[in-house]
Formats: structure tokens, C-alpha cells, sequence
């Protein structure tokens, strides 16, 4: 049955993605974005189909409409966007946490948080299963995004215990494709583009880090399993790849990927608090939603480089 459906930051990177799935399916989708950190180009396709609408708002400002379902992804993703303005990023993820969970209260809807494997911190258990509470430095200049989004879920789980409100949380791992901001400073964007344009290849710190990196379409799949399991599975659950990566093993890939680069890699200075490892434990994903990724880093980045190239003939 076609529901009313609110996407946060849906006109962001994901939020995009996950507004045109939600389409397809033949639902009305709000998507709702004060467009901070994102282009309005993400969502142009979108524009001409009726059941859909764009509304420009802040989410720490109260909003009211009715809907049957909110899936809440406004929030700064990338360390450049969400130290920019760090105060402003907390309250996105507080402030919007609480309209968003009084929204969906008031409708009785379900509300999904995207949450993120930032609240793991720097690890010190690897890979990171939901039930590692995490290393989160809390006066660091990564604090804004991890304590916002910790802080987040504590609501979220507050609301189901106190109000009945009807929760869904995932903890998404790094995440890309098509539609990110090339100018965000995520280190899959950065390097495609530096590849592209021959410039060079910025790793930060030794590149011996780790990331699991998962494709944007599986990441969607996940979203939406999670939003609709009826098992009342409320998580928190992880959701990514665990096929894990050095920085120094990404440059290269992605230079095998762009034959005609000239870019050489360079070294810069590791910035503050970066975790020195990430991947996922998707024991839980599995069981509970039957999802697991599909993609293969490689054919992710060929069609995400597919993207930039064209972007940059544009
Ligand atoms: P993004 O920056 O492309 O999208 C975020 C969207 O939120 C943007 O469109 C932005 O304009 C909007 N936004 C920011 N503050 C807002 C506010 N106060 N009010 C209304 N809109 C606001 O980032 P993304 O990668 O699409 O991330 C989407 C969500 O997924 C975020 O909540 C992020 O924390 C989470 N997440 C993403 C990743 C990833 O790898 N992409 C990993 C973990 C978690
Ligand atoms: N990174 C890098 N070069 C860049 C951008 C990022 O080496 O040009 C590194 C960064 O220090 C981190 C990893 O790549 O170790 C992932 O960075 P990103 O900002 O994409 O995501 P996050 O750190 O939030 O996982």
C-alpha cells in the first residue's frame, strides 16, 4: 500500500537515492532538506513527479505534517561539512532527533534514524559488532558528529521506552556513489576527482587506516528492509561492507580504475581523532533482516567514477 513517506536530508547524497527508491515503490515522499550541505541537482529528476514535493526547512525548527512513516537523515556527513559549523551539527542531530520523534509520535509513525559507525569511535575492538559501546573522545573536533549521533540514538530509544513511539535505528558504515558532493572531502570523492583531474592523491597519515566501504544501492536495500521488517527489530544495527581497505589500497585501486591518470600519490598530515580501523559485524543484519551487501568495491567505484566523469564534462 502507497504511504506517506518524510526523508530528512532527502536531498542529500543518500537522501536523494532513497527518496527516488521510495518513488518507485509508488509512495508520496516529502523530502525535507534546508539544502546546507548538497546540491538541489540531486533531486532535479525527481521534481516533475507528483507525488513528490520539496520542502526547504530546518529540522531543529518544529515541522508538522502527516505521515505514516520519517526516515531522518539530516545531518552534515562529511568531517569538512560537519566541522564547518560544530555547534550547528549538534544541534542538527539533537534538535532534529527530538522534531522528528515528536512528529512521528504525534502521527503514530514509524521513524528510522541513520545513524552511524562514528558512534564506535576509534575502535578498540575490530571489526565492531552493535554491541561495542565504543571510543569516542568527547571534546575532539570529530565530537560534534559522534556525541550528536550517540545522543540521537539515546532519544530515539528513550521515545520507544517512554512514549510506545515506533523506532528504527541503523548504524551505517562509509558509504558511496554516485550523487556525493565532489567538494565534500570524503576520501572516495577526493580521490576520484584528484584521479580525474591529474592532481594529486592526498592520503592522510601513513594510509595504513582502515575503511569498509559499502555501494550506495546496497545501503538503500538495507534502509528500507530495516523501515519495513515486522519483527519489531528496532536495532541498533549495523549496516555496511565488511570487505575492509587501507587508504593506500583505495588510491591504488582507483588508480588502476583511471588508466589515463597522471596523479601521483601524496602523503598530508593524519587530521585529529581519525580512526585507525572500521568494518563491519553484520551477524545481526543478516539474521534479523536477510540483507547483506552485494557490490563489489570495484564495480561501486566504476560506476561512481562513471559519475564524476561526466559531472566534470558538464
Ligand atoms: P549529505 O551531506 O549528502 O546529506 C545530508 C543532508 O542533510 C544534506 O542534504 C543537507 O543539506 C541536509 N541537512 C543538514 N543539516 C540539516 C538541517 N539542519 N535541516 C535540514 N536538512 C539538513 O550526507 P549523506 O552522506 O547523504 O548522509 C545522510 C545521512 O546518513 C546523515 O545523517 C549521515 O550522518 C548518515 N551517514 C552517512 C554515511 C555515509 O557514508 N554517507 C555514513 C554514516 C552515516
Ligand atoms: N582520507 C585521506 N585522504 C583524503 C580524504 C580522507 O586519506 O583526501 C582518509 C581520512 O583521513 C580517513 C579515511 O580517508 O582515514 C576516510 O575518510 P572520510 O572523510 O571519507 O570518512 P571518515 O573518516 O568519516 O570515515
Amino acid at each position: 500500500m502507497a504511504k506517506k513517506i518524510l526523508v530528512t536530508g532527502g536531498a542529500g547524497f543518500v537522501g536523494s537515492h532513497l527518496c527516488k527508491r521510495l518513488l518507485d515503490e509508488g509512495n508520496e515522499v516529502v523530502c525535507l532538506d534546508n539544502l546546507q550541505t548538497c546540491s538541489k541537482e540531486n533531486i532535479n529528476e525527481l521534481s516533475s513527479n507528483p507525488n513528490f514535493t520539496f520542502v526547504l526547512h530546518d529540522v531543529t525548527i518544529p515541522f508538522w505534517t502527516r505521515v505514516d512513516e520519517i526516515y531522518n537523515l539530516a545531518c552534515p556527513a562529511s568531517p569538512i561539512h560537519y566541522q564547518f559549523n560544530p555547534v550547528k551539527t549538534t544541534k542538527t542531530s539533537v534538535m532534529g532527533a527530538i522534531n522528528m520523534l515528536d512528529l512521528a509520535r504525534d502521527n503514530n509513525a514509524r521513524i528510522l534514524q541513520s545513524s552511524t559507525s562514528e558512534i564506535y569511535g576509534d575502535p578498540m575492538i575490530h571489526p565492531q559488532p552493535e554491541s561495542y559501546w565504543g571510543n569516542v573522545n568527547t571534546i575532539g573536533i570529530r565530537s560534534c558528529y559522534d556525541e550528536g549521533k550517540r545522543c540521537a540514538e539515546t532519544l530515539f530509544f528513550d521515545y520507544n521506552r517512554q512514549f510506545n513511539t515506533k523506532i528504527r535505528v541503523i548504524r551505517i558504515f562509509n558509504t558511496y556513489g554516485p550523487k556525493m558532493a565532489e567538494n565534500d572531502g570524503r576520501v572516495v570523492s577526493n580521490f576520484i576527482m584528484q584521479a580525474l583531474k591529474n592532481e594529486d592523491i592526498t592520503i592522510f597519515g601513513t594510509g595504513d587506516q582502515t575503511r569498509s566501504f559499502q555501494y550506495i544501492d546496497d545501503l538503500i536495500d538495507g534502509m528500507i528492509k530495516m523501515m519495513n521488517n515486522d519483527r519489531d527489530f528496532i536495532g541498533p544495527v549495523n549496516i555496511g561492507n565488511p570487505n575492509e581497505f587501507t587508504m593506500k589500497e583505495l588510491a591504488e585501486l582507483i588508480l588502476k580504475l583511471i588508466p589515463e591518470s597522471k596523479s601521483k600519490i601524496i602523503f598530508k598530515d593524519l587530521p585529529q581523532d581519525d580512526p585507525k580501523q572500521r568494518k563491519p559485524v553484520i551477524d545481526l543484519a543478516k539474521e534479523k533482516l536477510n540483507w547483506e551487501p552485494k557490490i563489489k568495491l570495484e564495480d561501486g567505484l566504476k560506476k561512481t567514477i562513471e559519475y564524476f566523469r561526466e559531472k566534470i564534462k558538464k
